[in-house]
């Protein structure tokens, strides 16, 4: 650990205070009410609270964030190294171990805040894992952590990604290895018994989307014999999943070619090519398209990318889901199923099934809901702001 780590002293205002007791991990710039120094990235910081001066929270300085504090100690002043970090990683890897066995050593070790490591991520895939750095107030700990990942678990290749916040400021490159050999970061995991392939550098975020391996398994119990559609497939997770259900022929649509290549791999590896189609495009123009060609499909998974990840965006976002969503409903069989997907962070569950309903209600087809879904459980939710991916799964009921 860097030795430079300096310690601060931190009153908050009373609104913050309560805020703080009630365990949430963030204190914000204007929250501040004094600090006895000015400090970097990564700077140990000790709240007191205002009427006896007493331990309130121990947490992590960020002065380039407007979540100036990322608190990771409510109880008692502990100290922030290298045992601690191994302590919390085992107390997480507790947590996810139901998800772990010979048919599957994917998940998510880290969720950031949920795991008392805020604005960090720790994805695992097989021997292989990433470290994505959403805060420059990790990186005078990150030897330790790595260190403590170790002890932990065998862990081969170890890539640190970066968010583009941070990319500019950091010690690190976007996609750098430090730890381990490869020539080009792609790995081979295993999801629900399934074979995948993903880039580690290259790939979205840490390379593949831990969060809806349940939401896949889900898919594939209702796929036997189904004509499925997979918009927004990335590397094929729906799509696979669907081929091993028993789909008669999978439609996997993705503007990235690339992303489909791999999705065509992960097909062959699992021995499914045979029945999975490919189709590189924007998906509001192809849907429109397959809609010329009175094509229909019995499942439609509708996957997309974050359309908010600011406020400004919020409005454009949702009218890209009711576009969305008026784009699938008449692609869907008589009888059909179809899996709407959210991760847009700044859109709330409520919000994003209000407007789903909304376009169900006035499509003139009856309906029932299967179930409403969220992450798996390696995305355990601790405060609100964790919670981004919400699922709509509905089925139509044509008479
Ligand atoms: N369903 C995937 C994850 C989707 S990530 C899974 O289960 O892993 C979002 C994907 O949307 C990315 O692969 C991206 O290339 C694709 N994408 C973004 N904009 C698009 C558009 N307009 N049309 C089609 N695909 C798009």
């Amino acid at each position: 650990m860097k030795s430079t780590i300096n310690r601060i002293a931190f009153k908050v205002y009373p609104r913050a205070e309560r805020s703080i007791r009630s365990r949430h991990p963030w204190v914000f710039e204007e929250s501040i009410k004094k600090q006895n120094k000015e400090g970097i990235a990564g700077d140990i910081a000790v709240i007191f609270d205002n009427k006896k001066n007493a331990f309130l929270a121990c947490g992590l300085y960020d002065p380039d964030s407007f979540i100036r504090i990322k608190l990771l100690v409510f109880d008692s002043s502990e100290q922030i190294n290298e045992d601690w970090f191994t302590e919390n990683l085992n107390l997480a890897l507790e947590k996810r171990k139901e998800l772990l066995s010979p048919q599957q050593n994917s998940f998510r070790w880290i969720y950031g805040e949920s795991d008392n490591f805020p604005h960090l991520v720790l994805d695992v895939y097989g021997d292989s894992l990433v470290i994505k750095i959403y805060s420059l107030i990790w990186e005078p700990y990150l030897e330790a952590i790595i260190k403590s990942i170790n002890a932990c678990l065998k862990i081969d290749l170890i890539v640190v990604r970066l968010a583009r916040k941070i990319a500019q400021k950091s010690a690190y490159k976007d996609g750098q290895i430090i730890q381990g050999n490869s020539d080009n970061a792609v790995v081979q995991f295993l999801e629900n018994g399934l074979h995948f392939e993903t880039n580690l550098i290259s790939g979205h975020k840490t390379g593949y989307f831990l969060d809806q391996r349940a939401n896949r398994k889900l898919i594939e119990s209702y796929a036997s014999n189904k004509k499925v559609l997979d918009v927004f497939s990335y590397t094929g997770g729906f799509a696979v999943h669907a081929l091993k259900g028993g789909a008669s022929k999978v439609l996997a649509l993705d503007i990235s070619n690339k992303a489909l290549q791999t999705a065509e791999r992960n097909a062959k590896i699992n021995g499914f090519e045979d029945r999975l189609e490919t189709i590189t495009g924007d998906a509001f123009k192809v849907m429109l398209d397959l809609k010329k060609r009175n094509l229909l499909f019995d499942i439609i998974v509708v996957d997309p990318p974050s359309f908010a990840k600011q406020v400004s965006e919020i409005a454009p976002a949702k009218e890209r889901y009711k576009e969305l969503i008026s784009l699938t409903i008449p692609l869907v069989e008589k009888n059909g199923m179809v899996l709407l997907a959210s991760c847009s962070s700044r859109i709330s569950a409520e919000e994003f099934y209000e407007i789903c309903f909304e376009k169900l209600n006035s499509c003139q087809r009856s309906y029932h809901i299967i179930s409403q879904n969220s992450h798996d459980i390696d995305h355990p939710i601790s405060i609100p702001e964790s919670a981004y991916l919400k699922a709509l799964f509905i089925e139509f009921t044509d008479p």
